[in-house]
């Protein structure tokens, strides 16, 4: 957890911002994740694990290693969420759906969009830190490890950009996750 004044990808500002990588780049943080999110799958068919790049990966494998089902994961073209490399879901296949980070949940959304496109079946939608306001209701079953909203603000209502603070420089893409 990260403290400063971040750009988010939605175009708004947090003082506050996790580094999922931080827990992702530890092998036993990160099969400790997996075996959290596969108990809350628990008593539910799951044939296929569903990521998305980025983080979304290495979630996804690790799930599915554990599990011993099929890994895929999607990912964003022009703008556009797609399973590419060859990756097919049958129809009627239980898919569980990992996602690291959630905001707003526009990107599970996408995620569910592409399982029914295929006639599959969400069996959950599992994240790792749901960040959203009010929880996430995406007509299919969810669940997160952890719950934490964290304030976010518009640029002209951010009160770290009233005071002057410049945006915290992150390296690399300098891109805030959700
Ligand atoms: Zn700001």
């Amino acid at each position: 957890m990260l403290r400063g004044h971040f750009l988010l990808t939605s175009g708004r500002h947090s003082d506050r911002y996790i580094e999922k990588f931080r827990l992702l780049e530890q092998p036993r943080a990160l099969d400790d994740t997996a075996r959290a999110m596969i108990g809350k799958a628990a008593g539910k068919q799951v044939d296929v694990v569903l990521g998305a790049a980025t983080g979304g990966i290495l979630l996804a494998g690790a799930v599915s290693r554990q599990l011993g089902r099929r890994t895929m994961f999607t990912e964003r073209i022009a703008g556009q969420m797609a399973l590419r490399r060859g990756f097919q879901l049958q129809p009627g296949e239980k898919v569980l759906i990992v996602e690291d980070i959630v905001s707003t949940g526009g990107s599970i959304s996408e995620l569910v969009d592409i399982v029914h496109h295929a006639r599959a079946e969400v069996a959950l939608a599992v994240c790792l830190v749901d960040r959203s306001a009010t929880g996430l209701d995406l007509g299919v079953p969810t669940a997160a490890l952890l719950r934490l909203p964290i304030e976010s603000w518009l640029p002209a209502d951010c009160p770290l950009c009233a005071t002057g603070e410049p945006i915290t420089e992150r390296g690399r893409t300098g891109k805030a996750s959700s």
